[in-house]
């Protein structure tokens, strides 16, 4: 079986882009490879946080995938931090990754311009960090949104420099995109997002999307409800695409289209198809966290695993880059 690597910052609260456009890939596809989910502490530590919201954000985020369909025995989900073998590989890495190639970073330009008063090295060296974190499992497959590809080209990048250097040792891990494009916000303009406000909670009431989606832009055209729309320019017609059936689907463009059917009518069928895949998803979380402590155990064993595995690859590594002279001995 390949081996499988994806991780995930601790951002608080996961809306629906974060699930379909990531997380119910990784679900549908953890079975297939040797997979490891990791949740991204040392990664959302480079801008200003607050440590004791960060310790519940690190939690949430691990009850909020195994609620999602995350197989977190079988699939190693575990805790960044608590695999210190990312970071021991960071600093080797950072000795082969020539300054150009970072500065070529595209996202390092966009969060450096976000975090104007905080640009710290962490921010500058994060595509490091995710090379680490891929490389130190083998890992072959990379499932990402195509914002990342040129990450998974920059960890190939990194795999060729060390085994040019000291020998074949790490593999080119090659990007999975996912499916589904990036899903937009409810303003239907920019990407999904918490902090800009235009997101849908995946774990918000029934309720609470309904009067979000009421809000929600559709076709700019469709000035009054007599006027017809054009659903592949509608971004609530977008998510249709993620949660309705063939047959409703069709329903709504042949509505749209010839003005029977009115914007408000549309937007409640979508509400209850996507209450469809998020009730079950709520529940679930709910369940587990009346019982934190076992997700907290399932954490411990997968970290203690992953740094099983961690450790062969240093040895591995160091036995290479000369850095072990008594290992033999
Ligand atoms: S009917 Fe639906 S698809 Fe058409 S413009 Fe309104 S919300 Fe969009």
């Amino acid at each position: 079986m390949k081996i499988l690597f994806s991780g995930i910052q601790p951002t608080g609260k996961l809306h629906i882009g974060n699930f379909f456009g990531a997380i119910k890939n990784w679900v549908n596809i953890q079975h297939d490879y040797k997979s490891y989910f990791s949740v991204v502490d040392y990664h959302s530590i480079t801008i200003k946080y607050d440590p004791e919201e960060m310790r519940e954000r690190v939690m949430d985020m691990a009850v909020n995938l195994y609620a999602c369909g995350i197989d977190m025995e079988k699939t190693n989900l575990f805790i960044q931090s608590e695999v210190p073998g990312h970071a021991d590989l960071t600093w080797i890495f950072n000795s082969v990754t020539p300054m150009g190639e970072l500065e070529r970073m595209t996202q390092y330009k966009d969060k450096a311009q976000q975090n104007a008063k905080n640009v710290n090295v962490g921010l500058f060296d994060y595509p490091v960090l995710q090379a680490a974190d891929i490389l130190i499992y083998k890992a072959e497959v990379v499932p990402v949104g195509e914002d990342q590809v040129q990450h998974i080209e920059f960890t190939r990048e990194i795999s060729r420099n060390f085994n040019s250097r000291f020998g074949q040792t790490f593999p080119e891990p090659k990007e999975l995109l996912t499916k589904t494009p990036r899903v937009l916000g409810i303003d239907g303009e920019k990407k999904m997002s918490k902090s800009l406000g235009n997101d849908i909670g995946l774990l918000e009431s029934g309720e609470e999307i309904m009067n979000k989606l009421r809000g929600a832009k559709t076709d700019p055209a469709r000035v009054t409800r007599n006027d017809p729309g054009n659903p592949d320019v509608c971004n609530i017609y977008s998510y249709h695409r993620l949660v309705s059936h063939e047959d409703e689907r069709s329903e709504v463009v042949d509505g749209c289209r010839s003005a029977g059917m009115g914007c408000v009518d549309c937007k409640k069928i979508l509400h209850k198809n996507l209450m469809k895949v998020l009730d079950p998803i709520r529940d679930r979380y709910e369940n587990i966290n009346k019982n934190k402590v076992s997700v907290r155990e399932i954490l411990t064993q997968n970290a203690e695993k992953c740094r099983r595995i961690a450790k062969q690859t240093i040895l591995e590594v160091k036995e290479k880059m000369g850095l072990n002279p008594l290992w033999k001995i």
